[in-house]
């Protein structure tokens, strides 16, 4: 959902142009149908400049860059789980982001000792997560990286998908399977990930603390 004030800004911006005295001779209003889906593309525009300058949703915005895709995808509109929010967000179980909130001592990885853990790390690079990448690897040909992401969640572009109604369904059909190897992947890393988490910190608690 776009943010509270940029929709306060589109009922009144549609409620003025409905509402609007006609300036020439023969000039007519919008539809209301046009002038909220003008209305809805403008608050798009505004959210989507919005989010590019925010720096706290770095990784976020590397991932998703173009919210009228993520708007318009053509994989199905699955909400998204508490690990893929974990991913596309950074925020969750990755040292680097643990270590700036003041939760850890380190930024590093546990798993392989590389200087920083981001969800980009964990999910795409880190050597010890490899085999829960390997199904996805083998249908995409290659390994996934960031740059699959922001295609793998949105589906093909709407408007290159092939006219012919089977080749169509084809792609859509592959889309969904890549996208559901994706989600797979990282329910997989950031479920284990954190069951290994709990584990090593129970080890590290000394053995009288409460919980
Ligand atoms: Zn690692």
């Amino acid at each position: 959902m776009p943010p509270t004030d940029l929709l306060g800004l589109e009922r009144r911006s549609i409620r003025s142009r409905l509402g609007a005295v006609l300036q020439e001779p023969g000039e007519q209003r919008p539809s209301k149908a046009t002038a909220k889906s003008e209305a809805r593309n403008a608050t798009i525009g505004a959210w989507q400049a919005r989010w590019q300058a925010t720096s706290k949703a770095a990784w976020t915005g590397c991932v998703v860059p173009d919210l009228g895709r993520w708007l318009g995808r053509t994989v199905p509109w699955v909400p998204l789980t508490f690990h893929m929010a974990q991913a596309l967000t950074g925020h969750g179980c990755f040292q680097w982001y643990l270590h700036r909130m003041g939760m850890a001592t380190s930024p590093r990885c546990w798993q392989c000792a590389d200087d920083s853990d981001t969800a980009e790390h964990t999910l795409f690079q880190c050597v010890y997560w490899e085999g829960f990448r390997e199904a996805l690897t083998s249908r995409l040909g290659h390994r996934p990286n960031t740059i699959d992401v922001s295609d793998i969640i949105y589906g093909p572009v709407f408007e290159t998908l092939p006219l012919d109604p089977i080749d169509k369904q084809a792609v859509l059909i592959e889309a969904e399977e890549v996208f559901k190897l994706f989600y797979r992947m990282v329910e997989n890393i950031l479920t284990t990930k954190e069951d290994e988490e709990r584990r090593r910190q129970a080890a590290e608690r000394p053995p009288n603390s409460p919980n």
